[in-house]
């Protein structure tokens, strides 16, 4: 019945409602694949330029098309969603702090995604600093004079909901596109 209103009325709300119910790409782990079945020869691994040349053309479509503001946030977005499916399929939970931040460090030093410190933990106020070297998104990058690292917010922020259950608010504070040799990132619990 509600499915038969919204095609009644298209061009309003029930535009979006139809297009959410016609979505091909839902993300769930299975989309990564069996890359072992499917790449016999060449392997899982690739070169990081072209993990960076599929995230920055995405930002340059998705900015043009919506402003550099939204660009951002649709990636932080993605990347908390990666930073749940991340600790559900790889860290596969934690019993404390000390094990989540060791399985963390251990699994993204495994996959060379980057190299995880803990610069201070407030756990009772969930108020951390964390810091990742070598990360998949800006080291090497040219100057740019602002923050490029809004997946990896996003990412650290998803792992840290799916450890707590509780939403956290991750922000850069040092890239090194605005001149650090290592990304920076402040992260509180969401009140
Ligand atoms: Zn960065």
């Amino acid at each position: 019945m509600i499915l038969v209103q919204v095609l009644a009325h298209p061009g309003d709300d029930g535009e979006e409602a139809n297009a959410m119910a016609e979505r091909k790409y839902a993300f769930s782990w299975a989309l990564l694949g069996d890359v072992g079945l499917g790449r016999p020869n060449l392997g899982p691994t690739t070169r990081l330029e072209t993990y960076r040349l599929m995230q920055f053309t995405f930002r340059d479509v998705i900015e043009q098309r919506h402003g550099a503001a939204e660009a951002d946030r649709i990636f932080q977005e993605a990347g908390v969603m990666a930073g749940k499916a991340f600790y559900a399929n790889v860290l596969k939970g934690a019993a404390d702090f000390p094990e989540f931040v060791a399985k963390a460090q251990k699994a993204l030093a495994d996959l060379s995604i980057g190299i995880l410190r803990i610069e201070k933990a407030d756990m009772d106020a969930l108020s951390l600093v964390l810091t990742m070297a070598e990360d998949l998104d800006c080291s090497g990058l040219p100057d740019l004079g602002t923050e490029v690292c809004t997946y990896d917010e996003g990412f650290l922020a998803g792992m840290l909901e799916a450890f707590t259950g509780k939403a956290f608010r991750v922000k850069e504070i040092d890239c090194w596109c605005t001149g650090g040799r290592t990304c920076r990132f402040t992260a509180d619990v969401i009140a």
